[in-house]
């Protein structure tokens, strides 16, 4: 397949092979899989802003749009140093994987700055924020793409977002963005859905597994809006969090963490680090400790076939995108004792709630959260239950299974509309 060559790195290379092995299974003809795979628009700006000392900082931005056949586009906006246009690339093309699993009518899509927002005052955060969105005005829109949360950025930046793009609308454009703060017409309930979904399908998972939830333990890697809630979630479960980590530190205690104060520690400031002398573990080492559930909630590519063999897990909660490569998958396969809920069915509460948030900006009427978090469970309910019958009925993993219905989706929906002109 002749994927132009602008998407490279071993993030797209990873979206690439997950794709060519359900297209093998899908039975999808060759010259048709680059209408599928090959994202069709992508925008690459330069972000210039004045730092607080006075001088000029130029930072790189993208978005990329995957496809638009079900609908708008779809998909967060990502703060950090390594992000170039083949991530950004892959996590649009699982955007639309994920959306079409759920139900969602929309494609995928993703945007990003290469920057570490810690680097950045908050005023130099608010500059660069609304410039990206500036030069994404043509590119982006309520009914063509939505823009969402991602690493990096948060209910703030979206308000800014919002607020830029609006500015030049000359009107109040709430539903440009999700993920917004409820007070700028954002959903109650977003800012949770994603680690509330996490939590829903591990108890789904322990259903089907035959785990008993009170008294299992979990480790966490990642305690950003994801991991946090996930973990916070499944403790009012019954669950003992034994172990969480961050881009700063990571704690272990086999005797269980006290999560609350860890994430008012975070909230205070900004990170774990600091909050102990005491469990300090080694990041790395982590994730191989024998726990109930793993819950791996931050970066790509932490699975890998160094570790794959030796996490000690009942189930594997991916609710990154990407955690798992496809090398780790392997031996993953031949390890039925773990069950993987795959990151596209695993993190997509945040933008089955973003959607929530989109139709309820549209409408002008707006739920309680008893109707959100209910609506967000039947739906990830519909794709677990998806999921699960493709596992057994073709006998599938059940990331293959997921990613085929994903794909099998927007295929049909691309056929049926044929091609234009
Ligand atoms: N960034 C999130 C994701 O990767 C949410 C996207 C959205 O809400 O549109 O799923």
């Amino acid at each position: 397949m002749n994927a132009s060559s602008i998407y490279s790195g071993p993030v797209f290379a990873m979206a690439r092979r997950q794709f060519e092995t359900v297209a093998d299974h899908l039975d999808i003809p060759t010259d048709e899989r680059s209408r599928i795979f090959i994202p069709k628009r992508a925008l690459a700006v330069s972000c210039p802003i004045t730092r607080d000392d006075g001088s000029i900082t130029v930072f790189q931005g993208y978005r990329v749009q995957h496809h638009l056949t079900l609908g708008p586009t779809k998909g967060g906006t990502r703060f950090a140093s390594n992000v170039d246009v083949g991530e950004v690339a892959a996590l649009a093309i699982w955007m639309s994987w994920k959306c079409a699993l759920a139900g969602l009518p929309y494609g995928g899509a993703k945007g990003g700055i290469a920057v570490d927002p810690r680097s950045l005052s908050r005023r130099e955060l608010e500059a660069l924020s609304r410039r990206y969105m500036q030069e994404m005005i043509p590119f982006v829109g309520p009914h063509t793409d939505v823009m969402a949360p991602d690493m990096g950025t948060n209910e703030q930046v979206m308000a800014w977002f919002m607020d830029t793009y609006s500015m030049y609308q000359g009107q109040t454009v709430a539903e440009v963005v999700t993920g917004k703060p409820v007070e700028s017409g954002g959903t109650v309930g977003r800012r949770e859905a994603t680690g509330r979904g996490v939590a829903y399908l591990v108890k789904r998972a322990a259903e089907t597994v035959k785990l008993e939830l009170s008294g299992a333990t979990a480790i966490v890697q990642g305690f950003g809006n994801v991991g946090s809630v996930a973990a916070l979630t499944l403790q009012s479960a019954g669950v003992k969090i034994i172990g969480v980590s961050d881009h700063s530190a990571a704690y272990f205690d086999r005797g269980g963490l006290n999560i609350e104060a860890l994430e008012q520690h975070v909230r205070r400031t900004g990170a774990l680090e600091g909050y102990s002398t005491e469990g300090l573990f080694d990041p790395e080492d982590l994730l191989v400790q024998s726990c109930d559930i793993l819950i791996p909630a931050a970066v790509e590519r932490v699975i890998t076939e160094k570790n794959a063999g030796k996490i000690q897990c009942r189930i594997l909660a991916e609710g990154a995108n990407g955690p798992t490569t496809p090398e780790a998958d392997a031996i993953l396969k031949d390890r039925p004792e773990i069950f993987v809920i795959p990151d596209i069915l695993c993190n997509a509460g945040g933008v089955i709630v973003s959607y929530f948030e989109w139709v309820q900006g549209l409408q002008q009427l707006f739920w309680d959260e008893a109707e959100v978090n209910d609506r967000l469970n039947r739906t990830l309910e519909k794709s677990f239950q998806a999921v699960s019958r493709r596992v057994e009925m073709r006998k599938l993993t059940t990331r293959d299974a997921a990613l085929s219905i994903g794909v099998d989706t927007v295929l049909r929906a691309k056929r049926t509309r044929g091609l234009f002109p």
